[in-house]
């Protein structure tokens, strides 16, 4: 090795030691009399100390020449630090050096290397390998490292087999979009990339093998948000003879392995909530339950008493944001602004406060008596203190946008620290979606979904379709969708009648899912799974909300790596090979 400690290591346990340290200069300060120099790797930073007339005068010089970012061997005495500097794990000593190497100069970083850069998005993305220097950045991939092995600790505990599966597959018309990649060998044709291992997983439960999982890449041309890249990493796990009740339980038991070994939490059995309630009392179906202020519908209160904007609403939706009746007007009317912008879609918001003498003061009191107000406090059991945010209209719009209105009180309120952790599993999601635009059903979390066998009658009636349930779950922590999957259909016929159901005519079935349908022919077990977003699951125990500086080499918004400048033309031979005629993407 070129280095006897790293820069991390060295305490006063090793002074009057000779050392070999090689690193990055973080940083340099020359006084005249004497410099110092922050040696930095990966593991930390040591102050290595020059001192006129103490150091040989040619190292002296030699320091007169380094820059930011130069690559240095230093060999020299571990000293007792004269100012220790106890923020530092290294800060009790110095070196006094002997020698020094520059291994290989820098140019000026186009930012500062340091936790709080000068420098923007595109620019780090750009340099992401000077980037990747800095701390904050670093310790997002250290996380991730330590949660992908101890999740593969745990599973293979468990007698997971990790199996690796195809990524050139073949393009589905379910789900999001595919990225396709042409095949040179069979001229016009086209794999695509796995939006999700789920078919192949499948067959290896037909195959036998009980318990797979996988860390895998997955990849999907939607549109691009903080939290989504167009390759992305799964935690994919599939097992056989099992119940969702089963599955509950084992994914419960890794996700409470990976907060006691990362993050040193213990927590009580996850709670379940059904997809129904879910929307009833948080208008969403990833509630962040790290704080309560659920629904209060008031339609009945509220109707009947003159006021036009209640009357004709389908539903009059509150919350309680306790302690707010202080907000000034001011306050309630930026409020109001906030959401009647179009992502909220609200077209307005009454208020209520519940004064310090328990009267209620509304928004609308020229329709509202106070013993009418008095009943809507009751609806809350509101105290003084109180202020009551309602929002009418159509019942889906309003659910939607007071789900948006809640987690902003909660934020404002301070209810959503990132240390505190809500785990919650969704369960009985709906089989089916309408889609009006398309005119047709989609599954809601995927083709191969099994429905609740006693919902299965409701399929035979087309008014009572949307009502059928599935065996699929979520797991949300936090607000934050970190995980899903369900108990699978595994016979021919039921998993031919959802393909129907879905529009696909058997030829069309057989064309696209001919290898799983015929697989189920062929003995078949009752299976079922689970995905983590593995990427967002970083973040999240990394209390970040972007899962970009979780991922070593991520894409931005449009989907481009501006480091490798990709995506990008090729050049016409290329095209003609891969038999692809156009003049659009041509170098
Ligand atoms: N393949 C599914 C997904 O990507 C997860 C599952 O059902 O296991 O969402």
């Amino acid at each position: 090795m070129m280095r006897t400690h790293t820069c991390g290591e060295l305490r006063p346990d090793h002074i009057n030691q000779t050392v070999t340290l090689c690193g990055w200069v973080q940083r340099i300060r020359d006084k005249g009399g004497i410099a110092w120099i922050d040696l930095r790797d990966r593991y930390g930073l040591t102050q290595i100390a020059l001192e006129d007339g103490v150091e040989a005068e040619n190292l002296r010089g030699q320091v007169r020449t380094l820059g930011r970012e130069f690559v240095l061997s230093v060999t020299g005495i571990v000293t007792e630090r004269y100012a220790k500097n106890d923020k530092m794990p290294t800060g009790g000593i110095e070196i006094r050096p002997t020698a020094l190497e520059i291994l290989n100069p820098a140019k000026i970083p186009p930012f500062l290397i340091e936790d709080d850069t000068d420098g923007g998005d595109e620019l780090r993305m750009k340099y992401r390998y000077l980037d990747l220097r800095r701390n904050p950045v670093r310790n997002g991939l250290m996380l991730r490292h330590r949660m992908a092995q101890a999740v593969r600790r745990f599973l293979d505990g468990q007698e997971f087999i990790e199996v690796e599966t195809p990524v050139l597959i073949k393009s589905t018309p379910e789900g999001a979009r595919d990225f396709v990649v042409p095949s040179r060998m069979n001229p016009g044709e086209f794999y695509a990339l796995p939006q999700s291992p789920q078919t192949f997983k499948q067959l290896l439960m037909v195959a036998g093998f009980d318990r797979y999982f996988q860390i895998v890449k997955c990849f999907r041309d939607e549109d691009l948000r903080a939290d989504r890249q167009p390759e992305f990493t799964q935690i994919d796990c599939e097992m056989a003879f099992v119940t969702q009740e089963d599955i509950l339980n084992t994914f419960e038991g890794l996700t409470r392995y990976l907060f006691k070994e990362i993050k040193g939490l213990d927590f009580p059995t996850v709670p379940r909530m059904t997809y129904a309630d879910a929307l009833r009392d948080y208008g969403n179906d990833k509630p962040d339950t790290r704080f309560e202020m659920k629904f209060v519908d008031l339609t009945a209160t509220v109707q009947g008493q003159g006021f036009p904007v209640f009357d004709s609403a389908e539903t009059v939706l509150g919350i309680n944001a306790i302690t707010c009746a202080a907000y000034t007007r001011k306050q309630l009317d930026e409020l109001t602004e906030w959401v009647k912008r179009p992502q909220i879609g609200a077209t307005g918001l009454i208020y209520a406060r519940v004064e310090a003498d328990g009267q209620v003061k509304s928004s609308v009191d020229k329709f509202y008596s106070q013993d009418e107000l008095h009943k809507w406090s009751a609806a809350f059991h509101a105290n003084p203190g109180d202020l009551l945010l309602l929002l009418a209209g159509p019942d889906a719009k309003v659910r939607k946008a007071m789900s948006e209105l809640r987690l902003e009180m909660g934020q404002r309120l301070g209810l959503r620290h990132k240390d505190t952790f809500s785990p919650l599993w969704v369960v009985d999601f709906p089989l089916l979606e309408f889609s009006e635009e398309e005119n047709r059903y989609f599954a809601m979390h995927h083709p191969f979904t099994s429905p609740k066998p006693e919902d299965l009658a409701l399929l035979d009636a087309p008014e009572t379709i949307g009502q059928v349930r599935a065996n699929a779950y979520d797991l949300v922590i936090n607000g934050v969708e970190v995980g899903g999957g369900s108990i699978r259909i595994h016979d021919r016929a039921v998993q031919a009648r959802m393909f129907d159901l879905l529009g696909f005519s058997p030829a069309e079935a057989q064309a696209q899912f001919g290898f799983l349908l015929d697989a189920f022919e062929y003995g078949a077990p009752p299976h079922g799974g689970i995905a983590f977003g593995f990427d967002r699951l970083c973040s999240l125990f990394g209390g970040a909300d972007s899962i970009r500086d979780f991922i070593a080499f991520p894409k931005n918004n449009s989907g481009r790596d501006v480091m490798i400048d990709s995506p990008a033309p090729i050049s016409e031979a290329q095209l003609k090979e891969l038999s692809i005629a156009t003049t659009v993407g041509v170098k």
